[in-house]
């Protein structure tokens, strides 16, 4: 789960984006423009940009240049929709330091697995030599995005990934449902706390044994209870 810009002039296919990145648990910023998608990027921080080259104010390289010049936008990974045909655009957004490129028409289902793969490529980086963390029955590999419960290998979706991961490294202290609704979704007006209980439910379904470390605070939130014996790391 990530905030992501989207910078496309064609209003379908923002609408297409805008429909499966939600679907996957993304937060979607979207500009038409590639003014405006600069302005958004500077004050929203998204984690991920996509980028169409054709634009209808400046050309998408123009964008690139400008996102790879501001010290607070150089570090977001990009990837680039180009239209068949566009080599020499591709060659040009590599040079300007796009991350990768899906050329139109693309399948939405290949965009989602691209993006999957630079998001893990950019968190690994963030998280290189963040040691796994070993909490009784529950083993959470924050580097390689797995998660086990007695040794046995569960499968979370990356929201629930990242709500198992939040709870962990703040593990002992109560989170209110407002500040996991924050972090963890980075709040968007259509989400309700109740979200959160509902993912909450649902992580520790799959959490099994392991899901009673994952503790109700009346009225409050959440806290994921350090496992009983266990030593504090
Ligand atoms: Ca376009």
């Amino acid at each position: 789960m990530a905030r992501i810009l989207v910078i496309e002039d064609e209003r379908d296919l923002q609408k297409v984006l805008d429909f499966n990145l939600r679907e996957a648990g993304h937060e979607v910023l979207s500009a038409l423009r590639g003014r405006e998608g600069i302005e958004l990027a500077l004050q929203r921080g998204p984690e991920l940009i996509i980028l169409d080259l054709m634009l209808p104010d400046i050309p998408g390289t123009e964008v690139l240049r400008a996102l790879r010049r501001s010290p607070r936008t150089q570090g977001i990974p990009i990837l680039v929709l180009t239209a068949r045909g566009e080599e020499l655009d591709r060659v040009v957004g590599f040079e300007l330091g796009a991350d990768d490129y899906v050329v139109k028409p693309f399948s939405v289902r290949e965009l989602l697995l691209r993006i999957g793969a630079i998001l893990r490529r950019a968190r690994g980086e963030e998280r290189a030599g963040q040691p796994p963390i070993e909490l009784g029955r529950l083993r959470v590999d924050r580097e390689a995005h797995r998660v086990w419960v007695d040794g046995k290998e569960i499968v979370l979706t990356a929201l629930e990934f990242k709500l198992l991961v939040t709870l962990c490294e703040r593990r002992g202290r109560v989170q209110s449902r407002a500040v996991l609704l924050d972090d963890v979704w980075g709040v968007s007006a259509e989400i309700t706390t109740r979200t959160v209980d509902t993912h909450v439910k649902r992580l520790r379904e799959k959490l099994g044994s392991a899901g009673d470390y994952i503790e109700t605070v009346r009225g409050v939130g959440y806290r994921l209870a350090d496992a009983p014996g266990e030593p504090e790391r």
